[in-house]
């Protein structure tokens, strides 16, 4: 058995995803002739949109002529003009956009409206930033962190900044710490950090710091899981992101008399940590 184990108050699915999966699971229940399918992946977690799929969710990526059915959209958001072939076609469309998001989204719009040129600091490759970039209509710019903050490739002085709602608080502010000190620049900060992430995140370092081996289970495709993970493994080189509990034994560890501790990203659903759970304390 190991010694102790620790696991996360905050880990697991955020009210975003527990919204959009419990939407689709209710629309697949009353719909048993209706097409249901999201629109792209409805979160980040494997294991749950396969359940999706087996009681009838598919996932589309693009519309086809015709397309007919329910059509969700996924808690990441989509890009503007997307949605508006979705809501121009013969698809009954579910929105289920985490509200976060939509700050981002209604953030990045206001901005460019009002004339700034956008700084999002985020993964320009993740679906949330692709989605909210095109409120910005191009009059913006995707960056890491502070070491992409390049004044050339800020097309303007008058300059918006928000995040991309997962990345590390750290990371948003360094950078807002750097635009600061630019002269003659107006600078507006509409902080689109999202607090449940946050909580993880702070939680999970906390717990990885007092412990011999740290487990972080999530989709590998979720981002904030991977954050989650990352920042832990700052804290302790021996801390593994898990998407199920089979994979402890692939990775050959040994919790026996070890102090282990657990979190999880904000698309795991509660059964997957329960199955981690169950396995470290039935550990011989
Ligand atoms: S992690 Fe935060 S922003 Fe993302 S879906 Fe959950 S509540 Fe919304």
């Amino acid at each position: 058995m190991p010694k102790k184990l620790i696991i996360a108050d905050s880990a697991g699915v955020c009210f975003g995803v527990e919204e959009a999966v419990s939407t689709a699971e209710k629309i697949l229940d009353e719909n048993n002739n209706v097409e249901v399918k999201s629109f792209g992946p409805l979160i980040h977690n494997p294991q749950m949109v396969d359940i999706l799929n087996k009681k009838g969710l598919s996932v589309i990526n693009e519309i086809k002529k015709n397309e007919k059915g329910t059509v969700i959209i996924r808690a990441h958001g989509i890009p503007n003009y997307e949605e508006k072939n979705l809501k121009e076609s013969s698809l009954n469309v579910v929105d289920m956009t985490c509200p976060i998001v939509k700050k981002l989204q209604f953030a990045v719009k206001s901005l460019s409206d009002n004339g700034y040129f956008v700084l999002i600091v985020g993964n320009e490759n993740h679906p949330e930033i692709i989605g909210a970039k095109s409120y910005a209509n191009d009059n913006c710019l995707v960056i890491k962190d502070k070491n992409e903050l390049n004044k050339k490739a800020l097309k303007s002085k008058k300059i918006g900044i928000v995040a991309q709602t997962t990345i590390p608080i750290e990371t948003f502010w360094d950078v807002v710490g750097i635009l600061k000190t630019f002269q003659d620049y107006e600078i507006k900060i509409i902080d689109t950090l999202c607090d449940d992430i946050h909580n993880k995140q702070k939680e999970s370092k906390e717990i990885a710091k007092d412990v011999d081996i740290m487990l972080v289970i999530g989709g590998k495709n979720s981002s904030n899981t991977k954050e989650i993970a990352t920042l832990c493994r700052q804290m302790n080189s021996r801390t593994y992101q898990i998407e199920t509990f089979e994979e402890i034994r692939e990775l050959n560890l040994d919790l026996k008399d070890k102090i282990v501790g657990i979190s999880a990203g904000a698309s795991t659903p509660p059964w997957l940590i329960k199955q981690t759970i169950d396995e470290v304390l039935l550990w011989e």
